[in-house]
């Protein structure tokens, strides 16, 4: 039997991979292969400034790369995490779950990886980027301004400080894949790593019961494992709507003192039904309200999502 194709990503700037990635799926193409050749289309955007090329960098002015994809069929997933100098990571994570044994490959070993499988090395920094870090820094160090406001905190409710690029499918065969790709937050500690890269935190699939992938800040949504938890919730009964209200809301219970950094999330079921929920603190319309881009019938529409209170 034929299902009819779904694509749900995060985020309006979304939409353009959403479309790709729906086309691929229209015509026959798998879940998989549409969320890598969906989320590539955001990664090779100089314009969004929290995915692939083009991101915002580190502290240190290096953009690193946190990316993962979720195959429903097989149960199989790959991630790189903090990763530089390659571009379309998600590739990269999706070759880690094709050629090796592993999970996930960090670091310099995850570069060194990718440039073994063919990726070519790649200048990651923008010039607009490397203008907007060397602003940020400025602004870091200049005590009067600091003294206002701590600096970590300012640049995470900046509203294009960061934003990851999460996606669900849904091909005709009825399998599911989910996928996930950023640059992370802006001015992070090298190193650091967010949800994106984590299954179970910054996506998750099971091919019998749904998809899910988050956005948001990661350091929150990790310690309630959300994608994870949005599939366990459907998995109990709920729709993907209420799975992702209900994830938000346990988020938002377990970390009362840290609302403002914002969390959303997205799910898709085997049946093609849709959830997207955000937490209110930290998605504040119209500037940064919480949106997302969904394949409906044979259009993309940019909705905005729900906004859970605790
Ligand atoms: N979740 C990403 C991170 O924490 C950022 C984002 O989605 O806004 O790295």
């Amino acid at each position: 039997m034929t299902v009819t194709p779904r694509m749900i990503t995060t985020w309006r700037f979304g939409a353009e991979a959403c479309r790709v990635g729906y086309e691929i799926l229209r015509t026959g193409g798998s879940a998989l292969e549409a969320v890598e050749r969906a989320a590539n289309v955001t990664e090779e955007d100089p314009e969004v400034s929290s995915v692939g090329y083009g991101g915002l960098p580190n502290a240190e002015g290096v953009v690193e790369l946190d990316a993962a994809i979720m195959d429903g069929a097989s149960h199989r997933a790959g991630a790189v995490a903090a990763m530089t100098g390659i571009r379309k990571p998600i590739s990269a994570a999706r070759m880690v779950m094709e050629r090796t044994p592993h999970v996930l490959l960090a670091g310099h070993n995850a570069r060194r990886f990718a440039l073994q499988n063919g990726f070519p090395d790649a200048e990651l920094l923008t010039e607009k980027a490397r203008s907007r870090w060397k602003a940020w820094l400025e602004e870091r160090l200049a005590p009067d301004v600091a003294h206002f406001e701590e600096p970590d905190r300012r640049s995470l409710r900046d509203e294009k400080s960061h934003d990851t690029i999460g996606l669900c499918a849904l091909d005709t065969s009825g399998n599911l894949a989910a996928g996930c790709t950023t640059s992370g937050l802006f001015g992070k500690t090298p190193g650091r790593v967010g949800d994106s890269p984590i299954i179970g935190s910054g996506l998750y699939v099971d091919n019998e019961i749904g998809a899910a992938a988050a956005t948001g800040n990661g350091d929150e949504m990790m310690k309630v494992c959300l994608s994870y938890r949005v599939v366990m919730l459907m998995e109990m009964g709920r729709s993907p709507q209420q799975a992702c209200e209900e994830a938000i809301r346990y988020l938002l219970r377990k970390r009362p003192h840290h609302q403002q950094h914002g969390a959303a999330c997205i799910a898709l079921s085997p049946t093609g039904e849709i959830g997207a929920a955000a937490t209110r603190e930290g998605f504040h319309p119209p500037d940064r309200a919480w949106i997302y881009a969904v394949s409906q019938e044979e259009e993309i529409l940019v909705c905005e999502g729900v906004y859970v209170d605790p």
